[in-house]
């Protein structure tokens, strides 16, 4: 059999797409037949809102295969030994991959790729998920980055998208493959229907909607990204983040696209929204090359940092309870939606770390079960972010005043309005912060505080000033 007519497995993991998918590419343009495969490994450390949306992802990706004459052989099992043992069973020539970077990731690559050579099959690995390789790109030392600014700097000037690879028209695949097992044998989808139907009514999960939601961005919100993006109560953002993380978008497509569209005249919109896509590499790039905050501070010192274990108090931020609006109102967008305002997440993350001393590591759970965008990388560094305990951190006694933020980033309620109903009729000026309204005014809006909606949980500068001798006591050790 010539090498062109083995077939190429291509392994779909975070490249759930067809356009730009340089591990599909190679194997259509060898002219092999190609054999798309997913295995789910478990066990996998997404939450139920993630895996719902791969549920989803996968479907569409069958669909678009099927659009062009091949279908997604699904697989469980430790991926070690499925894919070596589906690679001999079909006799295929390769197995092409997309590299992917978290702790342990290149080591299973590496035992896959030897037991395949074992066989004669080559393994073929192929950047994509990132927008600079983290091996390769360090700073002038030879180390890692750990600070933000340098790191997007040399990005900025030193990363050419070049063009996109439109999708496959065609695709050849075998017919006696092995069985494989049905989608919903995977049993990703386990939560209740009303849940699946708030995320549902938001989303279209999948390579039709990522583009979409990438054009919708770049033709609207774009042009005023820079203040837009701090507005929770419109839509300012993108929303790729889901989109991004399953790979529904290539990282390239979206940075080639902001960027044409940045030169043909929103700039600064398309400037700001590069440097994010810069956020998200650098956050990969950081749990590539500091695993260990996986769990631990990347700060040495906080390993000794005195959280308290409330577990009452854990519950009541979770369920939107806390007594301050904007943080509740975050809190019940992601129940309800899978996804939270950036802008919110920050105070939401504060409030729980500096209002309530309870460790970033329970609240980066909470986030990784509820969020669409559950990524590794971007919950792990942005929670250490919140806390101080991470790269570039926020300083320690920066404390986000959530009653402020709300005034400022939310000024005519819309957002705290739709999340909030129970409170939804005060006016403008008691909304953030409604136990400073006087009786007449919550009588008028049908507000009883601690019935209807509660009572701050915490006094905010009792609070500030517990957090910051909390802070404070943590000796320099690093
Ligand atoms: P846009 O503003 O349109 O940004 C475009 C893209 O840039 C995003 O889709 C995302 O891929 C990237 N990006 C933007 N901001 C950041 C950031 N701060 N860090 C890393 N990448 C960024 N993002 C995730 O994708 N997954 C997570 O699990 C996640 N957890 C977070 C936890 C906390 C406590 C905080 C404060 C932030 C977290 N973020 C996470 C980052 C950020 O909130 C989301 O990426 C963003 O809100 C997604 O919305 P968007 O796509 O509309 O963003």
């Amino acid at each position: 059999m010539a090498a062109t007519e083995k077939p190429v497995i291509v392994w779909f993991r975070r490249n759930l797409r067809l356009h730009d998918n340089a591990a599909l590419g190679a194997a259509e343009r060898d002219g092999a037949p190609v054999v798309p495969v997913f295995v789910r490994d478990p066990p996998d450390p997404s939450g139920q809102a993630s895996d719902w949306w791969l549920h989803r992802s996968l479907a569409s990706l069958d669909a678009d295969l099927a659009t062009r004459g091949s279908s997604l052989l699904i697989l469980q099992g430790p991926t070690e030994t499925v894919l070596p043992r589906l690679a001999t069973e079909i006799g295929a020539g390769a197995l092409h991959l997309e590299r992917g970077h978290e702790p342990g990731v290149a080591a299973r690559e590496q035992d896959i790729s030897t037991r395949l050579s074992e066989h004669g099959i080559a393994t073929r690995r192929f950047a994509g998920r990132l927008l600079a390789d983290p091996d390769r790109f360090r700073t002038g030392a030879g180390g890692p980055y750990r600070v933000f600014t340098p790191f997007w700097k040399a990005l900025r000037h030193g990363f050419e998208s070049g063009t996109p690879r439109p999708a496959p028209e065609r695709l050849t695949t075998p017919t006696n493959l092995p069985d494989g097992l049905a989608l919903e044998e995977l049993g990703l989808v386990t939560e209740s229907k009303e849940q699946i139907a708030g995320w549902e009514g938001d989303w279209q999960p999948g390579e039709a909607g990522a583009r979409e939601a990438l054009a919708d961005f770049v033709d609207g919100p774009m042009a005023d990204y820079p203040e837009g993006r701090d507005l929770p109560g419109r839509v300012g953002t993108s929303r790729l983040s889901p989109h991004l993380h399953f790979g529904e978008v290539s990282i390239r497509t979206a940075w080639h696209v902001a960027a044409q569209a940045a030169v043909g005249g929103a700039e600064r919109g398309g400037e700001a929204f590069l440097r994010e896509l810069g956020w998200r590499d650098f956050g990969a790039h950081l749990l590539h090359h500091f695993p260990r905050i996986v769990d631990e501070p990347l700060q040495k010192k906080f390993d000794t940092f005195p959280w308290r274990d409330d577990a009452a108090a854990l519950q009541r931020w979770q369920d939107g309870l806390t007594g301050y609006p904007l943080v509740d109102a975050g809190m019940r967008q992601l129940r309800r939606t899978g996804w939270m305002h950036n802008r919110v997440r920050m105070v939401a993350a504060s409030f729980l770390v500096k209002h309530l001393l309870i460790d970033w590591r329970a609240g980066e759970r909470w986030f990784r079960d509820c969020l669409v965008d559950f990524d590794p990388a971007s919950n792990i560094v942005n929670w250490q972010w919140v806390a101080g305990s991470g790269a570039d951190a926020a300083p320690y006694f920066r404390i986000f005043n959530p009653v402020l933020q709300g005034t400022r980033f939310d000024r005519d309620g819309a957002y705290v309005r739709r999340w909030l109903a129970e409170i939804a009729d005060l006016p403008d000026r008691y909304l953030h912060h409604p136990w400073d309204a006087p009786a007449t005014t919550l009588e008028a809006a049908g507000i009883v505080l601690d019935r209807d909606y509660p009572a701050p949980m915490v006094d905010h500068a009792f609070a500030r000033k517990r957090a910051l001798s909390a802070f404070q006591s943590l000796t320099e050790s690093e």
